[in-house]
């Protein structure tokens, strides 16, 4: 072979390099070997077969799901020049036969089939008078009963095995149940295959948690600071995902409802429109969730608790497939937790419900996490991690830590005690020196651990079991009650060995604070740029018909936005850009690029110094700016000054316009700024007085004018 992966890669792809499996893994099925890929969404699967199938003779059969899903792929493929199609139940015969005609011809090297299409006898004869390249089997998981989706058609693809001995099968899924990976192995018949597990983290996202309290105007106030950006809110029931996509239409926002209640054509619609970026926001149950391969889903928003770990990981996992920055937010409110129960309660299943109570237990224990969110996620996933992850948060703004060392010790050894056989509550009884008719029938309170940490209170001896559990120290089994174990991380910490470092507790209000500050976002590029960017690949998209991630990605175009490259030869070197594209694309692009520098060139003469700021701007607004630099706040700048706060506001509100940095939101109490900024977003920037109606009494005009100025610039970049 004269050309090398490396070259594909680059130049079909436009990629500059492999992540970690994928070179060995395409080198294998290069070779004509088996493979299986178990790698989380987004971890770049396809190309461990869209390759190998350039390199091999004949054509590649990818057997895939949904057709939509094989539409999106045909579609992504063809943009990269590539020769690929698919056969599914949405086609004519004629076009049928076109196909037919292109495998025959030998002109095709992907094509993608649904398997209950590639299994009937007089295809599987096609297919033998062909040269094939290889079986690709996406979501593989379909084919095991012990999977989350099993699909009835899935099982007749163990026979491919035996009908086609010579031709290499790669099989991908992203479930992490390692019983579901045997059992993919065995019915597929590739016990040979090369095994390839990366790790579940998806470290492009940032999980945050915050107290429930107006949950409408939380999302509010989380969606206006994320003006063109893709996304999904999930809450729990039909009638909420109708009222919630409601008052978001009303308040202007491009939201659209999704839930299993709609007709079938409805549902297709907004699925549709969420792909091409036409609607923004899709508020919806669980039932929205296969299928979504959308790359660019920016956040994603708990607006009810889900009913475990699991589901949650999986909802926030359809956040960043493209790896670029991305959101998962919850908003966590006790009373989710009692309809959630409720709900559970209501099977009559005794063995269901106690399962899922305990699921249920140990997702209210994430929401309440003071660990590392990624560290509490993963440890649920049985991946220890030894470092906090920098980019949740509690990361990013860490509760108070203290030594709690000895507690661990004490909370460690009571589990043992009592034979690694008890739930959280019952440790702490025991703990506590509870003096209960079960206690004393257990014989518990003449353990040795008895009573030895009465001077702890019940709910913080909760709160360093739920931390010893998140991280990692003890496990939980929620086929045995939720009983409590030792995990190998715990000896250390019993033998004295190991300092335990826990975060104290901190109320609600501290929460929202710290949610609303981290709001804000940093990029590292021209939001501006990348807007304009975006607006040229949606109008290439439509014209093209498909969906805007295939002409470029948001990494590809946020790429651009940062390198802004001025020649053909420097937006090649853009990941995501290949020869193909280029030539489709490029010039657009470029010229798109070189009138927006050349634009802000001329802006940035306008753009005041703080120099030139000093010379623009009046002796009494001076004297507001120095005196706000001081930390001081509106009333005792007002005060200072002897004039009123109104003045004051409004000498803020021209120093930030004038572009003096100031932070206008210090000003005002958190819980207003969310609620003149949900106003703001439904009644658009108007006036003060137009503001004004449909808020709180306490809410000042001040508040308003500062809030809104804020609130504009933001929207304007
Ligand atoms: P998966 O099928 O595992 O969910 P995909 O194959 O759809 O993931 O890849 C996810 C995203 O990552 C896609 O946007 C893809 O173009 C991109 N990608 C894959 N491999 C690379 C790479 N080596 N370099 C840059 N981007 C990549
Ligand atoms: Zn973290």
């Amino acid at each position: 072979m004269t050309v090398t992966i490396q070259h594909t890669l680059k130049t079909v792809f436009g990629f500059n390099e492999f992540r970690a499996p994928q070179q060995d893994a395409i080198e294998r099925v290069v070779a004509g070997e088996d493979v299986f890929l178990v790698m989380p969404t987004g971890g770049g699967k396809s190309l461990c077969y869209q390759i190998p199938a350039l390199h091999r003779n004949g054509v590649a059969i990818v057997v895939s799901p949904l057709i939509a899903l094989m539409k999106d792929q045909v579609d992504a493929l063809l943009a990269n020049g590539v020769s690929a199609t698919c056969l599914n139940s949405s086609l004519t015969s004629a076009e049928v036969g076109r196909v037919f005609q292109q495998m025959d011809a030998g002109n095709l090297d992907l094509l993608y089939v649904a398997p209950e299409r590639l299994m009937m006898p007089d295809f599987l004869e096609r297919l033998a008078s062909l040269k094939l390249a290889m079986f690709a089997i996406d979501e593989a998981h379909c084919i095991s009963q012990w999977g989350h989706d099993f699909r009835p058609e899935y099982t007749q693809l163990g026979r491919l095995r035996q009908l086609f001995p010579a031709v290499p099968v790669v099989a991908m899924t992203a479930t992490a149940d390692p019983e579901t990976r045997k059992d993919i192995i065995r019915q597929l018949g590739i016990e040979g295959a090369k095994v390839y597990v990366a790790g579940f983290d998806r470290p492009n996202i940032t999980y945050t948690v915050i107290p429930k309290q107006k949950p409408f105007v939380q999302l509010g106030s989380f969606l206006a600071g994320r003006r063109d950006e893709a996304g999904i809110v999930y809450a729990l029931s039909r009638k909420r995902v109708e009222q919630v996509a409601e008052r978001l239409q009303q308040a202007g926002f491009s939201a659209a409802a999704y839930h299993a209640g709609l007709p079938d054509v409805e549902r297709r619609r907004v699925q549709d429109a969420f792909r091409k970026d036409d609607v923004r926001i899709v508020v919806a149950t669980v039932a929205f969730g296969m299928g979504i391969d959308k790359p660019n889903v920016r956040f994603v928003v708990h607006y009810d608790m889900p009913k475990s770990v699991e589901s949650y990981y999986q909802e926030t996992g359809r956040a960043g497939r493209d790896g670029l920055p991305s959101e998962a937010l919850m908003l966590f409110g006790m009373g989710d937790v009692m309809t959630a129960r409720t709900l559970i309660e209501n099977s009559d299943n005794a063995e269901r419900v106690r399962i899922e109570i305990q699921k249920l237990n140990a997702m209210v224990g994430y929401a309440e996490a003071l660990t590392c969110r990624r560290r509490a996620l993963l440890a649920y996933f049985g991946d220890q991690r030894q470092n906090d992850c920098g980019n949740c948060d509690i990361c990013n703004d860490p509760p108070q830590r203290f030594d709690a060392s000895e507690q661990a010790k004490k909370a460690l050894s009571c589990v043992y005690r009592v034979g690694e056989r008890f739930g959280m509550m019952h440790v702490i009884e025991v703990l506590r020196g509870s003096k209960s008719q079960r206690v004393r029938d257990l014989k518990h309170d003449q353990l040795s651990t008895y009573g030895i940490g009465s001077d702890t209170s019940a709910s913080d001896w909760e709160n360093i079991i739920r931390q010893l559990l998140h991280l990692g120290y003890l496990a939980q089994d929620f086929t045995r009650y939720g009983a409590l174990g030792l995990t190998t991380a715990a000896r250390p910490v019993l033998k004295g060995e190991t300092q335990v470092v826990l975060g104290r507790p901190r109320d609600a209000a501290e929460t929202v604070e710290r949610g609303k500050k981290r709001a804000g976002g940093r990029k590292d590029y021209d939001q501006a740029l990348f807007d304009a960017l975006r607006a040229t690949r949606k109008k290439l998209a439509d014209d093209a018909g498909v969906p805007p991630f295939v002409v470029f990605s948001d990494a590809t175009l946020a790429e651009m936005a940062r390198s802004r490259p001025t020649a053909a030869r420097e937006l090649l070197q853009v990941s995501g850009v290949g020869e193909h594209k280029l030539r489709q694309y490029g010039k657009t692009f470029l010229e798109v690029i070189a009138g927006y520098c050349q634009e802000s060139a001329e802006k940035s003469v306008s753009r005041l110094s703080e120099k030139e700021l000093a010379l623009t701007i009046s002796d009494t607004q001076k004297e507001t700016l120095k005196l706000c630099r001081e930390g001081l706040d509106l009333s005792e700048i007002a005060d200072r000054r002897g004039l009123k706060s109104t003045t004051i506001a409004a000498h803020l509100e021209e120093l930030h316009n004038l572009g003096a940095d100031v932070d206008l939101l210090r000003f005002v109490d958190a819980e207003k700024v969310l609620q003149i900024q949900a106003r703001l977003t439904v009644a658009g920037p108007g006036s003060l007085s137009e503001l004004r109606e449909g808020l709180p009494e306490t809410v000042s005009y001040e508040d308003i004018r500062l809030v809104r100025a804020a609130w504009t610039s933001e929207q304007h970049g």
